[in-house]
């Protein structure tokens, strides 16, 4: 699968699926950071505007008180200017109150220089001390300093126990009266006179500017004093209630130590900044969320009382700022969406080609391939046909040479053969006329017989070439080869038996006739037969015939000597030989026969043990 290509298609799909799943891992982190970052951003932004806010109402506060003190100043000059004359003052100060009560003030009122409150009045009218249950104290001995003349005093929120404004929030500001004297040397001097105050509803002032504040959608503002009790709230029944208690009052359930630390740490200490908290209730919705948170403080008084102060905060949570973002978010979850989707098409694109193109690929190379099998065959089987020709060649070449060789040979012996065949054929019958002629005593008897032996053997020599050489075309009978084996056995009988030697033949009676020269043919016979017997001392050779496919074969075994391996390569050599009165020829004028038969003539021998030559003659159809 997939050979050439240097990344399978399964590689492909698992590194693109990796690589994809590490874009989304990658675009959600960005989309998420970028989130937070942004939601940061904007919950900062958001909380500074809160900051302004709360900055501005506290603002206003300190306006409104600078505003008090500005009226109060005044009446307190009318005061010095008018002491004695106690109606205009009445009509003064119920002029004033008219004006200053549509600025939260509760009550006017003036001390004598011992402390008495000869004049105050109020929405009822004027009224004695007792009424209005007011300890003034404090104010007094501040005033009657003189360092503290021309000074204002703002003091801190307080609730009544009796009087007029039982249990009401209350805050007084006081200024102490001084009436300039002159004595009779000409300086100016001044006479403590009492003390105007003006008794202010905080609760009023501090609703006045932050009820009605809203920050986003739901957030709010609220105003504590300095102990922490609520001045202004969204919520109307928390106002005038301890800030640290009113909340767990109202919900126990739900924990308020982190705003309850805020305040103590920071907005009752005077700072100014914002900051968030977890709360669990907002506007009546309960559960868990974030607020963001924005505070600011109001100094009310200068160096005598530093820890008067009230502090301004506007707290909304924060999924009011998620609000602002809501649609930006999405937007931007939309465009990695589209992108995310973008790539995955991309990526389902790029792998269904890469698979179908992989499939393509692979079709082309099951292609070659079985033409290149199919031509790989074709290859072969021509080079076999190449091969088998060759070694025809080759052969034939041989055959040719050999052919050559006897047909040179062949004129030669035909020569030697007619030249020495009479003088030989003379030598030997005059050797036998003597031989004859002589007494059987006679010495030259033996020598006469050597004579006669050796032209014998010359005699058969000259034979064996003229029979090899002799330019010989088999004269080809249709014959049951059986009979020509039996021919041969019967002629050579007398022959083995003076040798000592027997046969046994197992022929096939079974055999079809087959075309082939029976004189040559016995010759072939013979000739091997006789091998046989001269390789053996004495004992038994076996002829056997039988069919094989398309051939007739004949066997002659011995259990002779056997033929080495390196001297079978040469027995069919003409004049090969290894016996001492051998011609070499037996078996080279054997072979010449078979082949002209287009037959075969092969040995098989173990050294030794024995040898057998087979002829395979071609069962010829016609
Ligand atoms: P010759 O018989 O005249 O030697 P051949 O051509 O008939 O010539 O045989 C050649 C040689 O082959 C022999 O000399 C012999 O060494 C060997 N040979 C042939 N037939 C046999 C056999 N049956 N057993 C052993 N050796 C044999
Ligand atoms: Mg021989």
């Amino acid at each position: 699968m997939g050979r050439g290509m240097n990344i399978g298609p399964k590689k492909f799909i698992i590194i693109a699926v990796c690589a994809f799943l590490l874009l989304s891992v990658f675009t959600i982190y960005m989309g998420y950071s970028a989130n937070k970052d942004m939601e940061k951003t904007v919950t900062d932004q958001f909380n500074r505007q809160q900051l302004i806010l709360a900055k501005k109402i506290a603002n206003n506060i300190r306006n409104h008180f600078s505003f008090l003190e500005t009226s109060l100043r005044g009446l307190n000059q009318f005061w010095e200017r008018n002491v004695e004359r106690t109606e205009e003052v009445r009509t003064y100060v119920t002029y004033s109150f008219a004006f200053l009560s549509g600025w939260d003030v509760h009550a006017i009122a003036h001390l004598d220089n011992e402390g008495n409150a000869p004049i105050i009045l109020n929405a009822q009218g004027f009224t004695n001390e007792k009424e209005l249950g007011i300890n003034y104290n404090t104010y007094w001995q501040w005033g009657v300093k003189p360092e503290n003349r021309g000074k204002i005093i703002i003091g801190r929120t307080f609730q009544p126990d009796t009087g007029l404004f039982k249990g009401r929030w209350l805050a007084i500001m006081a200024t102490p009266t001084w009436r300039p004297a002159t004595p009779g040397n000409g300086s100016l001097k001044y006479q403590f006179e009492g003390l105007s105050l003006i008794v202010v509803d905080p609760v009023g002032i501090a609703q006045r500017y932050a009820r009605d504040v809203r920050s986003g959608e739901t957030g709010y503002a609220w105003v504590i004093d300095h102990k922490g009790i609520f001045l202004s709230h969204y919520e109307e029944t928390f106002v005038g209630e301890d800030s640290f208690t009113v909340r767990h009052k109202r919900s126990p359930h739900i924990s308020y130590a982190t705003i309850n630390e805020i305040v103590r740490n920071y907005l009752l200490k005077g700072d100014e900044g914002t900051g968030w908290y977890i709360s669990e209730w907002h506007r009546g919705v309960i559960g868990e969320m974030k607020k963001l948170f924005a505070y600011s403080p109001i100094f009310l008084s200068r160096e005598d009382d530093t820890g008067n102060l009230w502090s301004v905060a506007v707290t909304a949570p924060v999924t009011e700022v998620y609000g602002i973002v809501q649609s930006l978010v999405i937007k931007q979850w939309l465009v990695a969406g589209v992108f995310q989707l973008v790539v995955f098409l991309g990526l389902a694109v790029s792998i269904y080609f890469s698979l179908r193109w992989s499939r393509l690929l692979q079709a082309e190379v099951d292609r070659n391939t079985v033409d290149l099998r199919r031509s790989e065959a074709k290859v072969r089987r021509e080079r076999d046909k190449v091969k088998e020709s060759m070694r025809r060649l080759v052969e034939t070449q041989e055959k040719l040479i050999r052919a050559e060789r006897f047909a040179a040979i062949g004129e030669a012996a035909a020569y030697l053969s007619h030249e020495i065949k009479n003088p030989l054929a003379a030598i030997g019958g005059f050797a036998s006329q003597i031989e004859r002629s002589l007494s059987e005593d006679d010495d030259n008897i033996r020598k006469l017989q050597i004579i006669s032996e050796e032209t014998t053997r010359l005699e058969t020599l000259l034979t064996d070439v003229r029979d090899f050489t002799r330019p010989f075309k088999p004269q080809k009978e249709l014959k049951d080869i059986n009979l020509s084996i039996e021919e041969t056995l019967s002629l050579m009988e007398d022959n083995l038996k003076s040798m000592g030697i027997d046969y046994d033949n197992f022929l096939d009676d079974e055999l079809p006739p087959i075309w082939f020269d029976p004189e040559q043919i016995k010759q072939v016979l013979i000739n091997l037969i006789k091998n046989a017997a001269e390789a053996m001392p004495e004992g038994k050779i076996t002829i056997l015939s039988r069919q094989e496919d398309d051939y007739i074969k004949v066997s002659i075994v011995d259990r002779g000597a056997g033929i080495s391996t390196e001297t079978v390569e040469k027995i069919f050599e003409p004049f090969f030989t290894t016996k001492k009165r051998g011609t070499g020829l037996g078996l080279a004028v054997c072979r010449k026969i078979i082949e002209d038969h287009t037959g075969e003539l092969s040995v098989e021998s173990e050294d030794g043990k024995g040898t057998k030559f087979t002829i395979s003659l071609p069962i010829e159809k016609d």
